[in-house]
């Protein structure tokens, strides 16, 4: 289209130069005008030709993809008929197009009202992506200050809401245009009534869960004084913040044994850059997620699941989403000895570069759409015993009286295995992690002084 365009206007504007010396020289004998009305006549279809050419080629610019790799990308789509875009690389469009003949019923719903999607169209970014992972102590609370929008994922405890509104504020953001309550536990919602009563919030997005505390109540409230609705979220689809894509990957489920597993789980994609924010998901939530995305859990960054916690990021789970970085959001010697050793040992093992907020305190990561940086330098992998990076205490026996999280509902009757140095209970007394300890104890779940569970055997 657009070398025809180009065409005309050279045609036009030959047209114009032979027009004009003509009405100098009063006629063109060559091609046998000869009078300075057919001169203007010429000079007029010139003209036209001029507006038709350019015409041509300004709609032919909008049909052309940037790149080269758009181009063929948006050819995979087509013969797709996903909705997936050009700001993915031809591999990954290649790699849904193979999963999508095998079936998998991983269907995008993009709700219909969503803003354009920006990414669709373009590969390059306009500005950089910050990820701020507050340091809210044992709580999560991260700002997502992308081009164009801004996003809150949690809000601390209760008593975090003058750290995290002055944080916000410094940051120079006014708006949140999604705020997002992964679960209803006060570690993750305790100061998101102070959050939506303080800046301009756009949506509000919150798992449906039938439970009451005066935290939900608080938040609820805030919620309804701003004339405000909650958007339950549909694992599946996805929204933009600005020029980032966030897909819902969890919950799964309408109802959990756990209220950890209510958590929305949100991909970020942004450029060529991937973020996974976990919330409390715990091993029932990531086993769906792997059986109903996991082609899309891949990620270059992952929010740890439930504070490092032997509960999540079992090994399946890690291996999928397979980050370069993990981020812990923990409390220093918290009551729950989070993050447990098995964990960041999980991590540690696949050589996943860890950042973590009892040692690095705010970590923010910088996304220019290709490479992710770091404010600070990675955290260790210490874990569990060694109370959070702190020297080897012994577990502490009985729960700490400010429990946060309820317990996981379990059978109290049931008999249990531990030593009297571990950290953890078992189901058996053959696990595996027990071969090599002489003292074995056993009784009652209800009694049993260990509070974790262990991630080989109780599962
Ligand atoms: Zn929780
Ligand atoms: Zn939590």
């Amino acid at each position: 289209m657009d070398i025809l365009g180009v065409l005309l206007i050279l045609l036009s504007l030959i047209g114009v130069i032979v027009g004009v010396v003509g009405l100098i020289k009063g006629s063109i004998k060559v091609l046998k005008i000869i009078s300075r009305k057919q001169v203007g006549l010429l000079i007029l279809a010139c003209f036209i030709l001029f507006i038709v050419g350019g015409a041509m080629i300004s709609t032919g610019a909008t049909d052309t993809p940037a790149t080269v790799a758009g181009d063929v990308a948006k050819q995979v789509t087509d013969i797709d008929g996903a909705e997936e875009t050009s700001s993915q690389t031809v591999k990954e469009l290649e790699q849904e197009k193979a999963l999508s003949t095998d079936g998998n019923g991983d269907v995008d719903e993009e709700p219909p009202a969503s803003a354009p999607d920006v990414l669709a169209t373009t590969t390059t970014v306009s500005r950089d992506l910050e990820v701020h992972f507050i340091d809210v102590g044992q709580a999560d609370s991260i700002l997502i200050k992308a081009p164009g929008g801004n996003m809150l994922i949690d809000a601390g405890n209760n008593g975090d809401a003058d750290l995290i509104t002055s944080y916000i504020k410094k940051q120079g953001v006014k708006t949140l245009d999604v705020v997002i309550g992964t679960h209803p536990h006060e570690d993750h919602i305790g100061s998101l009534d102070v959050v939506i009563d303080t800046f301009d919030i756009g949506k509000v997005y919150m798992p449906k869960v039938e439970h009451t505390t005066q935290t939900i109540e608080d938040v609820l409230l805030a919620i309804k004084n701003k004339g405000l609705k909650i958007t339950a979220p549909v694992a599946g689809s996805t929204f933009n913040v600005g020029e980032v894509k966030c897909r819902i990957l969890a919950p799964n489920s309408s109802k959990y044994d756990d209220l950890n597993n209510y958590s929305i789980v949100i991909k970020l994609e942004f450029g060529n850059t991937s973020f996974l924010f976990t919330g409390d998901a715990e091993k029932v939530s990531e086993d769906e997620m792997l059986q109903k995305h996991k082609d899309k859990l891949s990620s270059d960054v992952l929010k740890v699941g439930h504070h490092g916690s032997n509960s999540s990021t079992i090994q399946g789970f890690l291996d999928k989403v397979n980050p370069k970085y993990a981020v812990v959001m923990v409390g220093k010697n918290n009551s729950y000895e989070h993050p447990h050793k098995v964990v960041m040992n999980r991590l540690k093992e696949k050589g996943v570069t860890v950042y973590r907020t009892d040692e690095n305190s705010t970590i923010v990561a910088n996304s220019d759409g290709n490479n992710i940086t770091f404010n600070t330098k990675p955290g260790s992998y210490l874990g569990s015993s060694s109370g959070g990076g702190t020297t080897g205490s012994i577990a502490p026996t009985t729960p700490a009286p400010n429990t946060k999280e309820p317990p996981n509902v379990t059978n109290n009757n049931r008999t249990v295995y531990w030593t009297p140095n571990g950290k953890s209970y078992h189901y058996t007394d053959k696990c595996s992690t027990l071969s090599r300890s002489k003292t074995i104890l056993s009784g009652p779940l209800s009694s049993c002084p260990k509070s974790d569970p262990c991630d080989r055997c109780t599962y």
